[in-house]
């Protein structure tokens, strides 16, 4: 990556930038024999207040050119440049977060020297689009390269309740070795960035028409999200900040962090005072199966995942999902579905029931519509809260890191 990934930079950096930015210009104007070098509020929100100095200070008189490129001068004070400074964050941040513009040329209220500026030193997106699979009716992955080379995937899909959702990795590969999953097959290779995860987000945006906007995010594609929690969540918390705060406003129980089960880290979530949505990957209601189809059960057991799931809803007060991947054969008898109905009975849970989609060169095949029909009816008549799930995207090698294995 030659240029700096713009979307890793946080305020304090961003706001050092500028002035650091502003300071280099100034110099280079007043050596040229410019005016001394003030900043320009033609592009100031009407949200800063007359009050701030800046907007009150504005000659109507003034033509000289300024730092930033702009014909209008203003008469300076000592509160302007850190007035200025955020400001042009907010501004910066508004464009890059909220709209999700790809380059900075199309910044279209920053003055022309700054966008310059920021091309030259900053990239705003890492990640190339190495294919594009899918239609908007059914669902769209996108197999995005990393700048060091590496490949993930990221899947939009839409529903006909309005819901945009972004199916988002948090890593690249899997350590987790799930029996039924492409993923799992070739093993972990490197934790994702927060902003790698953010643009992974940004990237999906960008799929949907003028006047659409992602609604849900759900971490659920490659990688362990717990197995790097700390970037999964500072990602999430920047897609839920509020439009006010130039974010992009998916409220935080529009967004689900999905995992196979790792207490600590569940319980780490619960001290966080997670905003976010929590599923568990379950798959299968007694140790023996599990240990077969998710490896990583092995070291844990259900009851400590059950018990760690009874934490975090005590803690936050959200119910936790429990996702259950029905595998013909495998999991999908009624003796399996009583099971379960032992382990959730009075317990504030919601199961998602998802028959399986087959992926190439794994041994497993999708349930029988009325086997899935029959194990949800028990379910539901023990009292326990089900739903069928029906993944979408027959037509984009649709199981996470299928279209990631076709292309290496
Ligand atoms: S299903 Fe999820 S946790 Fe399991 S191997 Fe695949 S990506 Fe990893």
């Amino acid at each position: 990556m030659s240029k700096r990934s713009f979307l890793s930079l946080d305020d304090t950096e961003l706001a050092t930038w500028l002035a650091e930015s502003s300071t280099t210009h100034a110099a280079a104007l007043c050596s040229a024999g410019h005016v001394t070098p003030r900043p320009n509020t033609s592009d100031l929100p009407s949200e800063v207040p007359a009050a701030s100095g800046i907007a009150s200070s504005v000659p109507s008189d003034s033509t000289s050119p300024t730092a930033f490129g702009s014909p209008t001068a203003h008469r300076e004070s000592a509160c302007e440049p850190n007035l200025r400074k955020n400001f042009r964050v907010s501004q910066i941040r508004r464009w890059t977060d909220q709209v999700g513009v790809s380059t900075f040329e199309a910044m279209s209220n920053l003055p022309k020297a700054l966008r310059e500026s920021l091309s030259k030193t900053f990239t705003l997106r890492t990640t190339t689009v190495l294919e594009h699979q899918g239609t908007p009716e059914d669902a769209e992955k996108l197999l995005l390269q990393l700048y060091d080379g590496e490949r993930i995937e990221c899947v939009l899909l839409r529903d006909d309740k309005e819901h945009r959702t972004a199916c988002i990795s948090s890593q690249v590969g899997c350590a987790m070795h799930c029996a039924f999953c492409a993923t799992g097959m070739d093993g972990v290779v490197r934790n994702l960035e927060s902003w790698e995860m953010f643009e992974e987000i940004l990237r999906l945006g960008e799929l949907l028409p003028a006047g659409e906007r992602l609604t849900h995010i759900v971490v659920m594609g490659m990688g362990e999200p717990l197995a790097n929690l700390s970037n999964v969540y500072a990602a999430l918390e920047r897609a839920s900040r509020s439009e006010d705060s130039n974010g992009m406003g998916i409220g935080a129980r529009r967004i689900t962090i999905s995992t196979v089960g790792i207490p600590s880290g569940i319980r780490r979530l619960a001290e966080l005072g997670c905003r976010f949505h929590l599923a568990i990957s379950l798959h299968a209601p007694n140790d023996e199966l599990r240990d077969a189809i998710v490896p990583a059960n092995q070291a844990t057991g259900i009851e400590t995942i059950l018990e760690a799931a009874q934490y975090f809803f005590e803690k936050t007060k959200r119910r936790v999902t429990f996702e259950y991947v029905v595998l013909g054969g495998v999991n999908d008898s009624p003796s399996c579905a009583r099971e379960l109905v032992s382990l959730f009975r009075g317990k504030p849970a919601l199961i998602n029931l998802i028959p399986y989609n087959p992926v190439k060169g794994l041994p497993f095949h999708p349930p029988h519509s009325s086997t899935v029909a029959e194990f949800s009816e028990i379910l539901e008549r023990a009292g326990i809260e089900v739903a069928i799930r029906y993944r979408k995207g027959e037509k984009i090698d649709a199981a996470c890191g299928q279209l990631r294995r076709n292309r290496t």
